[in-house]
């Protein structure tokens, strides 16, 4: 028997087991989903389960006003946060939610991530801080989704990184450079002032990336 969103559902467990081979999460932190727009049905992880032992029957079926659709588990708790990018974001169809260190350290200190390296690009020009809320909250979703605006990754106060984009390998690129930046521009902070990359150049950058790569 096929499973509903079978294909979305065995990337969320190859990209969840991804996040903690790459030390981009621990324990059953963080979480991931994927949007299919013909149906309006999104793919989410589950709360609390072992992203190691996770397989697709453990990934939940939502629509977009969050009724459970297929699956026996209870969703991510951040449910709200990854609804609330989809229902505003015509350009997001991937989210992945890490506690990354650095990003997390950054988000701690409330600082928002400038361009201290062109692989900040794919998330924007800077990766703001968003103001704080609660885990799982609405006011969590609304606060990320503000400061996320014209950016593909934003800080969640006190908490971690959310990173989006079309696809779950975009969406996981953007949280690994992301991540990388955040170490860069903690170390160097630790030490100087980093240089930063001006705006002209950022939007450079954009440009270049676009053809970035093989066809
Ligand atoms: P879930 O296990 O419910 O997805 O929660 C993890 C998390 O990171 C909450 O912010
Ligand atoms: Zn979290």
């Amino acid at each position: 028997m096929t499973l509903l969103l079978e294909q979305e559902r065995r990337l969320i467990c190859r990209f969840g087991r991804k996040l903690i081979e790459d030390r981009l999460i621990r324990g059953t932190s963080g979480n991931l989903s994927l949007l299919d727009r013909l149906t309006g049905l999104v793919a989410i992880s589950p709360s609390g389960l072992d992203y190691l032992k996770m397989t697709p029957d453990d990934i939940v079926v939502v629509d977009l006003d969050g009724r459970v659709q297929d699956g026996t588990r209870k969703p991510s708790s951040e449910l709200p946060l990854h609804r609330v990018l989809y229902q505003n974001r015509a350009d997001i169809a991937a989210v992945v939610h890490t506690h990354s260190t650095f990003s997390t350290v950054l988000s701690c200190l409330g600082w928002d991530l400038p361009a201290v390296h062109y692989m900040l690009t794919p998330a924007g020009e800077n990766v703001r801080c968003s103001r704080y809320a609660t885990f799982g909250s609405a006011a969590l979703a609304e606060n990320a989704l503000e400061a996320m605006t014209d950016r593909h990754a934003v800080l969640l106060a006190n908490h971690g990184l959310v990173a989006a984009g079309p696809d779950l390998a975009a969406a996981y690129a953007t949280a690994a450079e992301t991540e990388f930046c955040a170490e860069l521009y903690w170390r160097s902070r630790c030490v100087g002032q980093p240089n930063i990359l001006d705006h002209t150049e950022m939007e450079k950058m954009a440009i270049l990336f676009k053809s970035y790569g093989q066809k």
